[in-house]
């Protein structure tokens, strides 16, 4: 039999598929024949075969490094209910547990043996696997091994000597995040220099993407779940744990099932909230980034943030959670001028050298960017993936279904430029959005009367405007660099591309705010 129809065979009896996917069948089939393989396939997309299905048809077990330790016992229940013999060694268990898996693994019993990769830098867990006959490893969540990444973890970096101990083991090492960066980093530093790079498109159709401007965060989420989402399940990002605790409390007094999932429950609760949101329908997860590596529920209608992620990898990561299933499903975003100051803020008092800092930044600043597009945000996030999207205008995603106006607020940019310039000129002042925007607009509060800042030229020079455009132009010029936000509190400071708005050299086009978002209709297709 060749290597082919055996995968299929395993496919159909174990797995009840008719059919691989994509490239699932060209991944396998190099795998089983002991290749390395680097697979970039978005969530969703059906990573898991590519190593489960040669671990079944090789000799001997699949070793499966995994972050994931709160589902390994998930993983293993689900293949064991399918007749494959799976079991999992991390830190939960105790010794007598070990034991037997151990004993298992030496006695050719395991099709798969999940571990954590901490695990594997361990001696022991070293001879143990040397008793024993390995089909291949894998390596899931292979982006934690970016030391730039959001998710990194130091255990990862060990993974390299896997190449070196067992170097005719085949390895495939998986994920769903990577910019063509960070898939240089993970082949370096895994030592997969040899592999072949395996990259699905990143495209999620059914996806819709919506990015509105935040007024009442959870007035506006309310109103995006009763008349779109009613009864649909959901995961709702916030960035504090506090802020989860309160809107997870917020929804449960309107009516709609939320619970809480953050790093400062204890693990019961965090593993009882998990498991009612898989297991249970039209619950809604309200949860930080803690949540959801490695969750399969696929019908996930939408995933909410009511913060801006710190990246576009992030970004593209949680809201790859809606809709494995294929139907339509929204991935919405309320973003505002208070996001970016805090996020600057986070940044500028962050751990680690500049290089560090100024990757973070840039980061945010790619995120940004996503945020401010006039045009199709799918294209833009494809673009970042180094893929070309289809055509200019998905048709799905917010800015191709109501496209937005813009204008030019070239001169209100120049008007807000010239308040931080003078305040700190004239008055040796540093101030952050809301003063700036107070005096522009000519409001009489304690602080510009304590201040003597409505005797400042450019005191009310900016009535034209209604505040909210003005965090609006604030909200523009940080995300552009004409501007920065320093310290503790946030103040406002002009950087060097200041003087081209100044100068009138640069134009600022800004997006124009519907009153209220136009609600777009669902896509049909998948
Ligand atoms: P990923 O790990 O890439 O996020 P999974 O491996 O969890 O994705 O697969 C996502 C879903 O798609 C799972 O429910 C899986 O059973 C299903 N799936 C994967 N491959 C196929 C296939 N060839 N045919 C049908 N369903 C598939
Ligand atoms: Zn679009």
């Amino acid at each position: 039999m060749t290597s082919d129809s055996a995968a299929v065979e395993v496919l159909n009896r174990v797995f009840g598929y008719p059919s691989f996917r994509g490239a699932q069948a060209e991944i396998i089939d190099h795998v089983i024949g002991g290749g390395d393989a680097l697979v970039l396939m978005p969530t969703g997309g059906g990573k898991s075969l590519c190593y489960q299905i040669p671990a079944l048809v090789r000799p001997g077990t699949g070793i499966v490094v995994s972050p994931l330790i709160a589902l390994m016992q998930d993983q293993v229940d689900a293949l064991r209910t399918l007749g494959v013999r799976a079991n999992f060694l991390n830190s939960s268990q105790d010794y007598e547990e070990r034991r037997i898996v151990e004993a298992e693994f030496v006695n050719g019993e395991l099709d798969l043996l999940y571990v954590a990769p901490e695990g594997l830098g361990v001696p022991a867990t070293q001879r143990l696997l040397d008793r024993g006959k390995i089909s291949l490893f894998a390596i899931d969540e292979a982006h934690c091994v970016s030391q730039w990444g959001h998710d990194f973890r130091p255990d990862y970096l060990g993974l390299s000597m896997l190449h070196e101990r067992w170097p005719d083991v085949p390895r495939i090492a998986l994920t769903a995040t990577a910019t063509s960066a960070t898939r240089a980093e993970i082949a370096t530093r895994l030592r997969l220099t040899g592999a072949r790079h395996f990259t699905a498109s990143f495209d999620r159709p059914n996806i819709q993407y919506r990015i509105v401007g935040k007024n009442e965060p959870r007035k506006q989420l309310l109103d995006l779940l009763r008349t779109e989402h009613a009864g649909d399940s959901g995961i709702v990002y916030c960035l504090s744990r506090a802020s989860v605790e309160k809107t997870a409390e917020f929804l449960s007094q309107q009516g709609i099932p939320a619970l809480p999932y953050h790093a400062g429950l204890d693990s019961r609760t965090r593993a009882a909230n998990q498991s009612r949101f898989l297991r249970e329908d039209g619950l809604v997860m309200v949860a930080t980034i803690a949540f959801g590596m490695g969750i399969d529920k696929p019908d996930v209608r939408f995933v909410a943030h009511l913060d801006l992620p710190k990246s576009v990898e992030g970004y593209y990561q949680e809201t790859g959670r809606a809709g494995r299933d294929g139907l339509p499903s929204t991935a919405w975003l309320a973003y505002g001028l208070q996001d970016v100051v805090q996020q600057r803020k986070m940044i500028e008092s962050s751990d680690g050298d500049t290089a560090h800092r100024r990757n973070l930044s840039q980061h945010l600043d790619a995120m940004l960017a996503l945020c401010e597009t006039v045009s199709c945000r799918r294209a833009q996030l494809l673009a970042y993936f180094g893929q070309d999207a289809a055509g200019e205008s998905c048709g799905n995603c917010d800015t191709c279904l109501t496209p937005p106006s813009s204008w030019d607020g070239t001169i209100p940019a120049q008007k807000l430029l010239s308040t931080v310039l003078r305040l700190q000129r004239e008055r040796g002042q540093k101030f952050g959005a809301g003063q700036s925007i107070d005096i522009l607009l000519g409001k009489q509060t304690d602080k510009v009367r304590q201040f003597r800042h409505h005797e400042l030229s450019v005191f009310g020079i900016g009535a034209d405007l209604r505040e909210q455009e003005w965090r609006g132009v604030v909200r523009k010029l940080l995300a552009a660099g004409y501007l920065a936000v320093e310290g503790e509190y946030g103040t406002l400071v002009l950087t060097p591309a200041s003087a081209e708005v100044l100068r009138g050299e640069a134009k600022v086009m800004m997006r124009r705010e519907a009153p209220k978002p136009p609600r777009a209709p669902r896509a049909r297709s998948a």
